[in-house]
């Protein structure tokens, strides 16, 4: 079997191994670059193939903290000129009254956040990690097996021109279907939302147009409308799985007319919608985020439902805490740190498990809550939006939340270098 040329037996052919290289996988890479450790990234599809699962014509909301990860990586400069600012959030329910605004002036911040099709981000991150000498990329490869082998993590590859590699830490981040997640004995649980996300493009009145994101919750699945550029805004509309093939095969008259009637006359007169995507939601978290020699990150941790807008930006912040545990390593130790130790390992988990937890928890809670049927359910809710927009510490906690800076901050979500 062929292996890569190593560097130095004991220690692999890899100080960090990353299977995977979407969103989550691509930007610790860059991270790393920033270390002295030896990187290697291994994707299975091309980032500019129409296939690429993480980069697609998916809007992603960025968080603040996600903003400054993204500036202290230096891939901000490389997609500034794609993103657009969100300044405030408004929450409501269809047909019911109570709404709550989360608003960056009441935060005393320009924006709370900012949108990007994740297609753009991908290009931004390969873009960034064809400029690193020190991260070397496997791709297209797959990561087929793993197991423990003389002291270190050994992998298995399909695709590639090398068949094995060896390395002191395998990162798997490779998405919330992960087959790794698996193979390094890690149980998860998957919860079918019974929901599909329709995602398009949709213009809106230009004269509306402008910086602020809606959630709205229906007795359908919440409608989430992001803004953008000229007035083109992307929309999320969240429908059960059995009436999702046909708003996918509606016309765009009366698919326009169905988010016209769920979201209502805010932003004047839906005009045009473009090509829809669908994605089936369910919710998958793993049951440890570590094993031997091993962490899991991003999705493959934890897969959420995208109506709170939190998977990616959890995703980063896992990175840059990763990023700083391992950073510090080195600081301390130069060439003698192992990055795969139990310390680390721990460190990490112990500093990720409860920001983790708190975000699965926030995002199931909403599609519970709001998905409880009948009128004494939506009073309640009305009530308790309307409640929540009076309290200044409810809507500062949950603002922060939202914008990624609750919790301990890592060095990049406080806009440090790693
Ligand atoms: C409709 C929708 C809207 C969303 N909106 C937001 C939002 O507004 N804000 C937000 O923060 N998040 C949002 N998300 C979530 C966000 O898209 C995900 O959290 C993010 O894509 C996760 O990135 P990842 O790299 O962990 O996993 P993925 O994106 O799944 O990437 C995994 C990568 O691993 C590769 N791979 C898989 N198996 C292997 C293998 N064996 N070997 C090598 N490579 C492999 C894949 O090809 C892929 O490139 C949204 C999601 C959806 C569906």
């Amino acid at each position: 079997m062929a292996r890569a040329d190593k560097s130095n037996d004991s220690c692999g052919d890899f100080d960090v191994l990353i299977a995977g290289g979407g969103l989550v996988g691509g930007s610790l890479a860059i991270a790393l670059a920033g270390t002295s450790c030896r990187v290697g990234l291994v994707e299975a599809i091309p980032p500019d193939s129409d296939v690429q699962p993480s980069f697609d014509d998916r809007t992603i909301a960025l968080s603040r903290g996600s903003y400054r990860i993204l500036n202290e990586l230096g891939i901000w400069p490389l997609i500034a000129d794609s993103v657009w600012p969100i300044h405030k959030i408004h929450v409501s329910e269809q047909k019911r009254f109570g709404t709550a605004l989360i608003d960056a002036d009441e935060q005393g911040i320009p924006e709370l956040g900012f949108v990007i099709k994740s297609r753009r981000l991908g290009q931004a991150l390969w873009q960034k990690l064809g400029e690193l000498p020190t991260v070397t990329t496997f791709c297209p490869a797959r990561v087929t097996a793993t197991e423990i082998e003389a002291g270190l993590r050994s992998v298995t590859l399909a695709g590639a021109t090398v068949e094995s590699l060896s390395t002191q830490l395998l990162v798997v981040a490779d998405g919330a279907r992960s087959e790794l997640r698996g193979a390094l004995g890690i149980q998860s649980s998957d919860r079918d939302y019974g929901q599909v996300a329709v995602v398009a493009n949709i213009q809106v009145d230009p004269q509306r147009a402008g910086c602020v994101a809606y959630e709205r919750f229906t007795p359908e699945g919440p409608v989430a409308i992001l803004p953008g550029r000229d007035g083109l805004y992307t929309v999320v509309l969240a429908r059960t799985s059995e009436s999702a093939p046909t708003v996918m095969s509606m016309s765009d008259d009366e698919i326009l007319d169905l988010v016209q009637s769920a979201f209502g006359f805010r932003l004047g007169r839906f005009t045009r919608i473009g090509q829809r995507f669908a994605y089936p939601l369910h919710l998958v978290t793993a049951d440890s985020i570590v094993a031997e020699r091993a962490v899991v990150i991003g999705n493959a941790a934890n897969g959420l439902h995208p109506v709170a807008a939190q998977g990616f930006n959890l995703g980063l912040r896992d990175v840059a805490s990763l990023g700083e545990v391992i950073a510090d390593g080195y600081g301390l130790q130069a060439a003698a740190f192992d990055p795969g130790t139990v310390d680390i390992l721990t460190s990490y988990c112990d500093w990720r498990c409860s920001d983790q937890r708190k975000v699965v928890g926030f995002t199931d809670s909403l599609i519970r809550m709001f998905g409880i049927p009948g009128a004494p359910a939506s009073i309640g809710r009305g009530l308790a939006l309307a409640a929540f927009d009076m309290v200044p510490g409810a809507k500062q906690e949950l603002a922060r939340q939202t914008m990624g800076l609750s919790g301990r901050l890592s060095r990049l979500a406080r806009g440090l270098p790693l």
